[in-house]
């Protein structure tokens, strides 16, 4: 009797080990994965249910991108994804899907519904590969105010499909001070169809946005403060300057946000200045430093998880102009290499602490009143 009892303890605890090496317990842990300047945010809850935003990018990255998710979700323990949302049909959001989708089950793909913004790439994915990557899942197209039922954890639906959240959530709706002084912006069509999501746990509430665009955080957030305040803003469409409006940054004074940036890619200068400068803020985490913000804006680097292959031992002081697009454009700096996230660890009582996977650097943001 006690030898089984011995056996069965030792198989308990080899499973514990295998179920994640960083995955903190009783925490909503969230890691924002290096997908070189498109997105990859998977969501565990304490129960082990899955949320991811987006894959990563298409053509060459795919297999890159959708193994370094695959690295986040064996770090968590997962053996499958229970929810996918694809935020829009760009593809450094919808790119490493079927390469993903090869590696681990998914259980319900969620997307704002058809591409509206034409270009070949999606619309042959659209027609050709994403009805067989969930003709045995559940697929179903985002609603605003919805929520999707992870145990637990609160997923709700503020913005998708261009349509924002109508009236505000319970203890928001304040006026919001910023409207006044908003400056539209606007890039194409694809990005302002975001899936937007509040995510909550407790007293804890995170917001990703996916690539949602000025006047649509001008929509959801004026006149009137329809989400409130959030301790942590994910994503930030990769740091660029067509998202990021007062409007929606100020008033939701998060106390931290983790930019899913690129080499070339976001990090711009207004958007540095926006975050820096907003009510609240404590820390901005970048995936990646940018060469377009040179130090003069670029945030230390011990909250930056990711350099590139080739690494040089000084960053210019100015920000590097973006260059034009174009044929002769030469390509950002390469990062091809061993990449890392950075994870935040959330408790039910507000309070979270987000890691640095690349040096291990770590901060916890105690409990405040909201
Ligand atoms: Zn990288
Ligand atoms: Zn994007």
């Amino acid at each position: 009797m006690m030898r089984h009892f011995a056996c069965v303890v030792v198989i308990v605890l080899s499973a514990a080990t295998l179920a994640g090496q960083s995955r903190t317990a009783k925490a909503l842990n969230i890691y924002v994965v290096d997908v070189e300047g498109g997105n990859a945010t998977l969501f565990v809850s304490p129960t082990g249910e899955s949320l991811l935003i987006d894959t990563g990018n298409a053509g060459a990255g795919a297999v890159r991108d959708a193994t370094r998710i695959m690295e986040a979700a064996r770090d968590a323990g997962l053996s499958k994804i229970d929810y996918l949302i694809i935020t829009h049909w760009h593809g450094d959001h919808y790119g490493g899907l079927a390469e993903l989708a090869a590696r681990i089950p998914i259980a319900h793909f969620i997307d704002h519904g058809p591409n509206v913004q034409p270009a070949q790439a999606a619309d042959d994915f659209l027609r050709d590969t994403y009805p067989k990557l969930h003709a045995k899942a559940t697929h179903t197209v985002a609603k605003v105010g919805e929520t999707l039922g992870l145990k637990g954890v609160q997923v709700r639906i503020v913005t998708t499909a261009g349509q924002v959240l109508p009236s505000p959530l319970p203890g928001a709706g304040s006026a919001n001070p910023y409207c006044a002084n908003f400056k539209p912006g606007d890039n194409n069509a694809e990005d302002p169809q975001s899936v937007g999501s509040l995510i909550t746990f407790g007293r804890f509430r995170a917001v990703h946005f996916g690539d949602l665009t000025k006047n649509k955080e001008f929509e959801l957030m004026c006149p009137s403060n329809r989400i409130g305040t959030v301790d942590v803003l994910l994503g930030l469409h990769h740091g660029q300057d067509t998202s990021n409006s007062e409007v929606l940054v100020h008033a939701l004074k998060p106390r931290v946000a983790v930019m899913n940036n690129g080499t070339r890619k976001g990090g711009l200068p207004e958007v540095m200045r926006t975050v820096y400068t907003s009510p609240r803020f404590e820390d901005l985490w970048q995936i990646h430093f940018s060469v377009l913000s040179g130090q003069e804006y670029t945030t230390p680097g011990l909250f930056i998880a990711n350099g590139i292959d080739d690494q040089p031992s000084t960053m210019p002081i100015a920000p590097v102009p973006l260059p034009a697009p174009g044929p002769n454009t030469p390509p950002p700096p390469a990062h091809d290499g061993p990449a890392h996230w950075i994870k935040v660890a959330a408790q039910e009582d507000g309070s979270f602490t987000v890691t640095n996977a690349r040096n291990g650097f770590s901060k916890t943001y105690g409990v405040v009143p909201k």
